[in-house]
């Protein structure tokens, strides 16, 4: 006879982008296995891969497309999950920076992180980029695998990989022109004969993506700061 299976627990989540409720369970330790292998393997395939199954594993209900919801979504679940799956507190190490009588302090020391409370930190920033008189570009999040592919490109591609991918579609006095339509050289294109003042505003939209953030509150305990950190690499929790 096979072994009972052992009931996980069950927990209500809200999907930051849509603020819709769903239902998930932890991560079991061969799926916290899987994902530690794929962070090690700083493989970005293999790490969009797993993060996407395991995602998918522990969401009992609601139909979620995992590859349809916005980076931060799957950041802002990956981390609850995480959360509830291993420890809701992880232990880090800050150097205080703070400056005493014109000398940095730079005690290091111990701080615990509460990741059951992250929060998305979102900047107010309109998606409807004016680039002319009656022209322009509309804008949107990429997913999750986008941002994780960015990692592999060289530094100075990185950006305009991640603007050409935040493109809804670009409009002008003849009409809308959506993405779905144009290659992605074709966009690369667009976006790279754009003049320095416009390309720096869609760079500025990509700029203020939100982010999922932890605060840690730590006192230093050789000169007294008062420490408020907010930390978003959440990936080094495995390392
Ligand atoms: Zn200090």
């Amino acid at each position: 006879m096979a072994l009972p299976k052992i009931e996980l627990p069950a927990y209500e989540v809200t999907i930051p982008s849509s603020g819709k409720n769903i239902r998930v369970r932890p991560f079991t330790v061969k799926e916290e296995k899987m994902l530690l292998m794929a962070v090690e393997s700083r493989v970005q395939s293999e790490i969009i891969t797993t993060v996407r199954q395991v995602i998918n594993n522990c969401i009992l209900d609601g139909d979620l497309d995992v590859d349809k919801m916005p980076f931060f979504d799957v950041d802002y679940l990956f981390t609850f999950l995480r959360g509830k799956s291993v420890a809701e507190s992880v232990e880090v190490r800050l150097t205080c920076n703070n400056v005493v009588d014109g000398e940095t302090c730079g005690q290091e020391f111990k701080a615990e992180m509460d990741i059951g409370k992250v929060e998305l930190i979102k900047q107010d920033v309109s998606n409807d980029i004016k680039l002319g008189p009656a022209a322009g570009v509309k804008m949107r999040y990429p997913n999750y695998s986008i941002m994780r592919k960015v990692e592999e490109l060289p530094e100075i591609d990185k950006k305009t990989f991640i603007i050409v991918s935040s493109i809804e579609y670009v409009y002008d006095k003849n009409g809308m022109h959506s993405y779905k339509d144009y290659t992605t050289d074709e966009l690369k294109d667009f976006v790279e004969g754009l003049t320095e003042e416009n390309y720096k505003k869609l760079e500025d939209y990509i700029d203020k993506f939100p982010t999922v953030a932890a605060k840690i509150e730590a006192t230093c305990p050789k000169c007294g700061f008062q420490h408020h950190v907010r930390y978003t690499d959440f990936f080094d929790f495995f390392i």
